[in-house]
């Protein structure tokens, strides 16, 4: 039976007041009884359609909104964790895939960051560091950023990045006595995420304070089975006088993998 337009706009019923019922069949689950429904004075009554259908609807909405919030709340703890992974801002979307390889050299050298990366959890549970050595513009700290990117965003750990000199200051802070921190904190922020980057290694001479100060903050992450990646511009040789050679070991151990650098600067090619 067929209804016309100015008959659905003119019935007005109280709230809950069924003015009409119907046979109709729904194309999913078959005959039932449709109730024309009022919807009290302001507004014209209206069908309720199948209920079937409603119900699934409202599941269907449920679930969208339940997905929204997970949704939501994994963004907002991943840009927490980027946020409090100091990753200057310049590196923060810096991939894996986005490094630029140009030889055998950087082939290699991104084979080696990428399993490091894709395979993070057995690395982390072994403790196992990686050095990655060479000079000024060679994509080292891309490649310790992309990782810690990875570790980030893909498996939901934490990451901290830090330049040696910017460690230095953290615990040199600490000493005052109306600091905003203790020593015992200090080293509590090197040792707490699950990857450290411990970035420009080197790049002064270190004083007899900062090779300990490196060796307290390596040392207790090797106790604790963390890994670290630790960026120098020095070679492998070097690399001893600037963090002593107990650091040095405490990176090697466990298969702790060194790469070396060795290609031209790319700077001015592209950024990195
Ligand atoms: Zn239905």
């Amino acid at each position: 039976m067929a209804r016309t337009a100015s008959e659905v706009v003119s019935l007005v019923g109280t709230l809950g007041q069924v003015l009409k019922s119907e046979k109709r069949s729904c194309a999913t689950h078959g005959d039932y009884t449709d109730h024309l429904t009022g919807l009290g004075k302001a507004r014209s009554a209206a069908w309720h359609g199948c209920n079937r259908c409603n119900a699934a609807n409202r599941a269907e909405d449920t679930r969208r909104e339940q997905q929204r919030l997970i949704r939501d709340n994994l963004r907002r703890s991943i840009e927490g964790r980027v946020g409090r992974s100091c990753i200057p801002r310049r590196f923060s979307d810096r991939s894996l895939a986005g490094f630029c390889v140009d030889g055998e050299g950087q082939a290699s050298a991104l084979r080696i960051c990428t399993d490091y990366a894709e395979n993070f959890l057995a690395h982390a549970r072994m403790g196992r560091s990686l050095m990655l050595l060479g000079t000024v513009g060679t994509g080292k700290t891309h490649l310790a950023t992309a990782i810690g990117n990875h570790v980030i965003r893909r498996l939901g750990m934490t990451a901290l990045y830090l330049t040696a000199s910017s460690a230095f200051r953290h615990v040199k802070a600490s000493f005052g006595s109306d600091s905003p921190h203790t020593e015992v904190q200090a080293y509590a922020l090197f040792e707490s995420p699950d990857l450290l980057i411990l970035d420009e290694v080197g790049v002064q001479n270190v004083t007899e304070f900062e090779r300990t100060v490196m060796f307290e903050m390596i040392n207790s992450r090797y106790e604790a089975m963390k890994p670290t990646i630790v960026i120098s511009n020095r070679g492998k040789d070097e690399l001893p006088t600037y963090m002593g050679d107990r650091v040095v070991d405490r990176l090697r151990e466990n298969g702790g993998k060194l790469v070396l650098f060795t290609w031209e600067s790319q700077r001015g090619k592209e950024d990195v």
